[in-house]
Order: C-alpha cells, then structure tokens, then sequence
C-alpha cells in the first residue's frame, strides 16, 4: 500500500532531487566562492546503495520523479549505473538530469541505455571569454558537444539552464534563445537566486520580466504554450517560427512555493526541504547505525513539517548551490 508524502500545508510530495557529488569540473561564479570551498570527504558522500535504499523508501510513498545532480553529477563514477538501478525501482517513472555537459558526450549513449528521460544542460554564455569568466574554465566546445550529443541520441527536448547575470552575460539573452529556432531546445532562463557568499556585491538580478521584454522587443509576442504536467515551475513560450521553446523560471520575483512537490536529498545524506531552507536533517548517521525503512521515513517526514509555503531564507548565504544541488 502505498502512503503519500504530504507536507504541513497538504502538498503532495512526488520529487526528488538528488544530489549525487559535491565535487564539481567548473567553477561558476554564481555557485562557489572565489576562495574555493572545503569538499567533504569521500566517505561522508553516500554511497550508491544508500541512495538506492532511500530511493526505494521514498518510491514506497509516492515518489515518481527524481532529477540527479550535485556538485556536477558527471563527475561521479559509474553515474549511469545508478540510473539503471533508480529506473528499476518500483514508482519511479521518471529520471533526469542536470549537468554542465562538459562530460556529456562520451556519456549519452550510456545514459540512454541507462534508461535516462530527460536531460538538462546548464550554460550561461556561447562566448569562449565569458564561459570562461563565468565558469573559471575554457570548456564552451565540450558543453556544445554534448548539447549536440543529447540531441543525436534523441533526447528531446533538450533543455539548457541559462542564468542572465547584469553586467556579465545579459548581452547573450536573444542569442542563447536564439538555440530554439532549429531544434528541439528549450532554452529556460532562471532568475538568480541569492544563494553563497558574494551575493550582496553583485549587481541587481535580472527578472524574468526583463527578459521577456527583452525577447519581446526583438521577435514581437512570445506565444504561449499549453502547460503540461512535466512542466514544473518554467512559465514556456515559443518565439515565433521558432521550433524550440523559451521559459522563465521565475524563483525570486514570482516563485511557485504554493505548488511545490519537491524535497532534496544531498550527497552527504541530508533531507533538504526546499533550497532556500537550511532546516535539514541528517539521514546518513541514521541509517548507517542501523535504523529500519520506518525510522528513516519518519525522518524524511519530519523534514515535510519544516517546509514553508515561501522562501524562508534571502539571502542564504551559509551555503552554496554546489553543495546543495541546485
Ligand atoms: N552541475 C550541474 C549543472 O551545472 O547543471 C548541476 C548542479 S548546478 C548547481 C544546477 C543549476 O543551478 C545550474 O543550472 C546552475 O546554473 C544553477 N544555479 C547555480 N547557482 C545559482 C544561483 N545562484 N541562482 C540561480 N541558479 C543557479
């Protein structure tokens, strides 16, 4: 039988996203400190048996959906493994990605077979020097590739994250939403969130609505497209003519709390109720002690309990999005 995950305020939880590493290949400035951060020791990262086992506790109350990211997920060994194992759980009916496709490439053709859904590819910026800027490193051409690897293999849509940043990429808007004129792309554009040290030096964040203005003034109305329940919180257009979408994910000046149907799970094993809530709890001292499925279930639901019905903390600052799991 199954027994639904609901929170304090009667939201049905169905998704998770799980962190897999806190280690990551880029070092985008939006998510980790110039200074660098302390990486957590190989053995405070769950391992994959963990993960599976906690899967499966969630899947037994309602869980369908899980989106694997970190840190970079592609950076963990064996990534596809773990998706054929998740894909064999009972309840699951969706796995997906988020990564920085630098690794993507090589490993599509695996993922596929894996059993992967979707696959969500962030980039910023399709300008070498502001890659670089953006993400300390010189790997635009290995992003490109495993953008084109993803739609080789068939994935479709595939998605691209891009966060317009003032000052930094927001030249890049019609060009980055330019991707969705040929192919099946949906290029999504989230709103900064104030997560990390640094945040109060930047510049102000750029809203969704001054994006679409933006969009709108170059290509006139964007058309609306039918919601469907895949959507999760993008708000999705089409550009006229234009074979891909554009979406908004409008997190900090209209965000979607009221609807939220997710928790997360980080790589060292803490239940995360909402991204902009610190009010985790350990579930890896648990159960490596030993507790039973039920134990740990009533952790996890302890978790629900502490989930706002709005952003609980801007800005957060004592942690960044790369341990999170963004
Ligand atoms: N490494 C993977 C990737 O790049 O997709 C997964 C983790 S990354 C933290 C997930 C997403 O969070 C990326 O699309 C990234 O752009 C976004 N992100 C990170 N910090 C952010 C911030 N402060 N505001 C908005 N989005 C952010």
């Amino acid at each position: 039988m199954k027994i639904a995950l609901t929170d304090r305020h009667g939201r049905q939880i169905s998704y998770l996203r799980l962190s897999v590493t806190d280690r990551c290949n880029l070092r985008c400035v939006y998510c980790v400190p110039p200074e660098g951060r302390q990486l957590f020791a190989h053995d405070e990262i769950l391992r994959y048996e963990e993960m599976l086992r906690i899967v499966n506790i969630l899947a037994v109350r309602g869980i369908h959906k899980i989106r694997i990211t970190g840190g970079e997920p592609l950076v963990r060994k064996d990534l596809p493994c773990l998706v054929r194992e998740i894909k064999k759980i009972p309840g699951i009916r969706e796995v997906c990605l988020t990564t920085n496709g630098v690794l993507l490439a090589d490993m599509t053709d695996d993922l596929k077979q894996a059993g992967i859904d979707r696959i969500n590819i962030s980039l910023d910026s399709l300008k070498s020097e502001v890659f670089h800027s953006i993400t300390g490193m010189d790997r635009l051409p290995s992003v490109l590739s495993g953008i084109d690897s993803a739609l080789k293999a068939g994935m479709s849509p595939v998605k691209i994250n891009a966060v317009p940043m003032t000052g930094i990429n927001n030249e890049e808007i019609e060009s980055l939403a330019e991707l969705s004129f040929q192919k099946n792309i949906h290029v999504r554009f989230i709103e900064e969130m104030p997560v990390g040290i640094g945040y109060s030096e930047k510049l102000p964040p750029l809203s969704s609505a001054a994006i679409r203005e933006r969009l709108e003034s170059r290509w006139g109305s964007l058309i609306p497209v039918f919601p469907s329940s895949l959507d999760g919180p993008a708000r999705r257009f089409q550009i006229p003519g234009a074979k891909g979408e554009v979406g908004f994910i409008s997190s900090m000046t209209r965000h979607f709390c009221g609807t939220c149907n997710r928790i997360r799970l980080t790589a060292v094993g803490e239940i995360r109720p909402c991204l902009l809530n610190d009010a985790t709890v350990d579930i890896k001292k648990p159960m490596r002690n030993g507790a039973d499925d039920s134990t740990v279930a009533r952790l996890i639901e302890r978790v629900l309990m502490r989930k706002g019905l709005a952003h609980e903390q801007i800005p957060l600052v004592s942690t960044q999005m790369v341990s999170i799991g963004g």
